[in-house]
């Protein structure tokens, strides 16, 4: 692939400035000044610099964030910013098919809520980790308002009713993990869900944490704020 195209396929901006980014002395390939834009690269294992800045060549990509506390999971934030201002500007404008551009967020976390967060431009993906049928378990650090009691857990495993729906729904697991906190695995997403079954129970959610989401944890290396790609074994452990 041309140079230039593969600079437009990763997110650098319109063809036109792609071309300029090469002909201005901004790229490197293994390590090599490339000034021709046209120069022809096979893109398996295709790593490319601009500025100085490595970017492997993906067709799709994967990545994790650790969502920081005070974001909005959306592109058009109400009031506080979006997690998309945390990724570098390719991850914002990569072309997709259609004309939409950039990475998703696979689901949405609270403004409030901190934690693993997974982006994607792959739509199958985001489609498959979402299906309700597939039960991916996530697993949320729940610290409460109240002392959280045997009751209190015992209730969130059997099922509670929310407001917009009779029929129950249960956490897949959940034990107590201090005086005011709470482990709670959940196989689905529905709106607030953790805030609305602890409220179900008499409690009250004061911090909610996202640690896992299949068998994929937050890496303890990862600030908030932080994002990497996934790795095969990390894709591996969402299956
Ligand atoms: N449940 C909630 O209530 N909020 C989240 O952000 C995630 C799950």
């Amino acid at each position: 692939m041309q140079l230039q195209e593969v600079l437009f396929t990763q997110g650098f901006g319109t063809r036109r400035i792609c071309a300029g980014l090469v002909q201005q002395g901004h790229v490197r390939v293994a390590g090599a000044l490339v000034t021709d834009a046209a120069a022809e690269f096979p893109v398996a294992g295709l790593v490319f610099s601009v500025d100085g800045v490595d970017w492997p060549y993906q067709e799709r990509v994967y990545l994790m964030l650790h969502k920081p506390a005070g974001t909005e999971c959306s592109s058009k934030p109400s009031a506080y910013p979006s997690i998309y201002t945390l990724l570098p500007a390719p991850l914002r404008q990569r072309p997709q098919k259609g004309g939409a551009v950039g990475v998703q967020a696979v689901g949405r976390l609270d403004q409030d809520t901190t934690g693993l967060l997974l982006l994607t431009d792959d739509g199958q993906f985001i489609h498959r980790m979402n299906s309700p049928r597939r039960h991916v378990p996530k697993v949320y650090e729940v610290a409460t308002k109240h002392p959280v009691d045997a009751p209190q857990v015992g209730k969130l495993l059997a099922g509670v009713v929310l407001d917009d729906d009779p029929r129950p729904v249960r956490a897949a697991a959940c034990e107590s993990t201090g005086d005011r906190q709470l482990r709670l695995t959940l196989t689905e997403g529905k709106y607030h869900q953790v805030k609305r079954m602890v409220a179900a129970v008499g409690n009250r959610v004061e911090g909610l944490h996202r640690s896992r989401i299949g068998r994929l944890e937050l890496p303890a290396d990862l600030a908030p704020g932080q994002w990497r790609w996934l790795t095969p074994a990390d894709l591996a452990a969402l299956q």
